[in-house]
């Protein structure tokens, strides 16, 4: 080797380690127990390491997921291999392999976090683009289809290979007019993007509602300027918005026409009417005994069985009269098209008849009726506030009549209205203000004629109305739910008073009668309220009888059964009322804990006089001595129904005959006096 060869390999040998050193690659080599022999700049500078001046370590400092150990041994069949390794955010790659006749180990080591990380995203756009559910293409600027993801297959029904190269028009539904177009694209053109609501056509031809969102971008490859179209497929949300728009006028329930929107039929038709020349009639729909249904069943039946009466409704009347349900258990009709007042009557008596059909809800048997009161335009009123009010009047004077029926307005019903309103807010200030009394009303042993029991009614003196019925402001309470107050003070009242009327009478076995309403019986605080008081009074159970009424305690009889069952338990005797008015079967009848029937008062009023009046008697209290139950008869009002009830072999009478119900002081000086006969 001459001067110059070697001049030159020696300026090579130095281009080479030059080249190593300032590498932008780090690179190490190892002898084989990992002791470092030699590192370029780089390598040092991202291992930290400042100075070389004791020995180091592969396994001390390099980004490297295996150690050295590991390394050597994969060499060992490898010669040579390349790792990725994340050391904290960073990515690294190395290579390793052996020199100088496998005496030594070179590791390069070159940092990729920024290659890995857009290799990352890019996966994900990648996952996100064929996962998503959002329909994405991309457009060119001539409105090709380059690329589409599987919600866009699954929305538009075009296939990949379907899609692809096609124009974007093949979405066009049709619907949109050609200036929709032209300004979609002028937007994107101009401003780079467009975003709305558009129908579009699948493959199939139907037609659907999308939200488009189309951004403008440049592609990173082709540097060509082209369209990432997003879109949301909306049928299911306008199905949605269309169900709001449904129930902001229909009822959730029966899907019948709700009190809002009714009110703006109602107009509409007054309008027509007027235009017309023509009548229509305001239905005021109320079912009777709701309540109780809700009350002694749940909400659920009663729920069922409203859906029940508004298919009945559609049953019943024409295409064209119109149904709502305004709130609760009140619903409004409008009908037109008829002769006369006949024909509307007619139209109630049908819908009266239609809801007396035995209706089963959940196994369980719902009697229910109808009180209908119709108001006329224009003879009873000619705009919307009084054809209502008037309907409503109506209502409720078929509802004093006994419920079940139906009347047209007629004036004087109004005044009942104004009364029934002023009388609501009484009666509750009444009840609080401890203004409603309690009266005793004789009852007379049949076999000893002495008196040996009584029952307690409510009597109310309104300070301007004077005295009101009973029947009608228990109904007011049962309906306002101030009824559980009511019969609570009524209780509290005469239960301070038992020991005296006992004493008074002579008869420790004197029975006091209180009447318990539904709604408190099937409550479930009553039972445990009702042996507190007692408790609390100190009276013993066996005094008090409670009439519970015959319709109550057979329409909902597995809970009356138990409820009857724990009261008799603690004491209570117990008697139902009104015993003959309802449709009991005896089944249940014989499973009641009972110790009474009342005769309902209807049927002995005029026992004298009506062959059936005797007849039901007659087999009440053989029914009775069967079950071997004490008998009463209510509104006993001469000596001949006496004698009849005698013959017939009744227990105990109660009506007028003996005593009217009387205030605490009178009763008592009546027990005395007619007990000493
Ligand atoms: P009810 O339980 O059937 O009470 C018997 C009704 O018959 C009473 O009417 C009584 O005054 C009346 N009556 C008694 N004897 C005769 C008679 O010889 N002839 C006629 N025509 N009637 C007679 P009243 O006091 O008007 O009570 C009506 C209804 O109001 C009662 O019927 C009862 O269901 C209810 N009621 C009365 N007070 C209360 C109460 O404090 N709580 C509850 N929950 N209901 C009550
Ligand atoms: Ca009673
Ligand atoms: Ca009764």
């Amino acid at each position: 080797m001459d001067a110059k060869q070697s001049n030159y390999i020696k300026s090579k040998k130095d281009i080479l380690a030059n080249t190593i050193e300032n590498s932008p690659f780090g690179m190490a080599v190892y002898s084989l127990n990992g002791l470092l022999e030699y590192a370029n700049i780089k390598y040092l500078l991202e291992n930290k390491i400042f100075e070389i001046d004791k020995s180091l370590y592969f396994n001390d400092m390099t980004k490297c997921i295996l150690n050295f150990e590991e390394i050597a041994l994969r060499l060992k069949t490898q010669n040579a291999f390349i790792i990725e390794s994340k050391m904290d955010d960073n990515w690294f790659k190395s290579h390793f392999y052996f020199i100088e006749n496998k005496t030594l180990i070179v590791h390069i080591c070159l940092e990729i976090t920024e290659e890995k990380n857009q290799l990352i995203m890019a996966q994900r756009e990648a996952v996100f683009f064929s996962t998503t559910n959002e329909g994405l293409a991309i457009i060119d600027e001539e409105g090709i289809i380059q690329s589409i993801n599987e919600a866009f297959s699954k929305i538009s029904g075009y296939t990949t290979s379907e899609a692809i190269h096609k124009p974007i028009k093949i979405l066009n539904s049709g619907l949109h007019t050609k200036d929709f177009y032209t300004h979609l694209w002028d937007m994107l053109k101009f401003q780079g993007k467009w975003q709305g609501e558009i129908w579009n056509r699948r493959k199939n031809g139907e037609v659907y509602p999308e939200w488009l969102s189309i951004n403008a971008s440049i592609d990173p490859i082709t540097l060509k300027k082209h369209y990432l179209a997003l879109f949301t497929d909306i049928s299911s949300l306008k199905d949605a918005d269309k169900k709001i728009k449904f129930y902001a006028n229909h009822d959730a329930l029966t899907g019948l026409l709700n009190k809002i929107q009714f009110e703006n039929m109602l107009n509409h038709t007054i309008e027509s009417s007027i235009r017309n020349n023509k009548k229509f009639a305001l239905f005021f729909v109320d079912v009777d005994r709701f309540k109780d249904i809700n009350d002694t069943f749940g909400h659920s039946v009663g729920d069922l069985l409203l859906k029940h009466i508004s298919n009945l409704f559609k049953k019943v009347l024409r295409k064209e009269d119109i149904i709502s349900r305004i709130g609760g258990d009140e619903f409004n009709l409008i009908v037109e098209n008829f002769k006369d007042d006949n024909d509307v009557l007619l139209v109630a008596r049908n819908l009266n008849e239609a809801i007396r059909e035995p209706i089963i809800i959940d196994g369980h048997s719902c009697e229910v009726s109808f009180s209908i009161g119709i108001a006329i335009y224009p003879i009873h009123g000619t705009d919307k506030t009084t054809l209502t009010k008037n309907s409503d009047s109506a209502m409720y004077e078929v509802k004093k009549n006994g419920r079940d029926g139906a009347l047209l307005y007629t004036k004087n019903m109004s005044q009942e209205l104004a009364r029934r309103v002023s009388l609501q807010t009484d009666l509750r200030n009444a009840i609080v203000n401890n203004e409603i009394e309690a009266y005793f009303q004789p009852v007379v042993d049949a076999k000893t004629n002495k008196i040996t029991g009584c029952e307690v009614l409510s009597r109310w003196t309104h300070p301007t109305k004077g005295w009101i019925s009973p029947d009608e402001f228990i109904a007011i309470a049962e309906h306002n739910g101030t009824i559980g107050i009511l019969d609570e003070s009524i209780m509290k009242k005469i239960f301070f008073l038992v020991s005296d009327i006992i004493s008074a009478s002579g008869n420790s076995d004197f029975v006091v009668a209180v009447n318990v309403s539904s709604k408190e019986f099937f409550s479930d605080h009553y039972v445990p309220k009702i042996c507190a008081l007692v408790n609390h009074f100190k009276i013993n159970p066996n005094n008090i009888e409670l009439e519970i009424t015959e319709t109550y305690a057979m329409k909902n009889h597995q809970v009356a059964i138990e409820k009857m069952k724990e009261l008799k338990k603690f004491g209570f005797r117990l008697a139902i009322d009104d015993f003959g008015t309802g449709y009991s079967s005896l089944n249940y009848l014989k499973l009641f804990p009972i110790d009474k029937l009342k005769i309902d008062k209807s049927f002995v009023l005029s026992l004298n006089q009506d062959y059936k009046d005797e007849a039901i008697v007659k087999s009440i209290i053989n029914l009775s001595k069967f079950f071997n139950l004490e008998v009463q008869a209510e509104g006993v009002e001469n000596i001949e129904i006496v004698d009849l009830l005698t013959y017939l072999d009744c227990d105990f009478f109660q009506g007028y005959h003996y005593s009217k119900p009387l205030p605490y002081k009178e009763f008592l000086e009546f027990i005395e006096k007619f007990n000493e006969k």
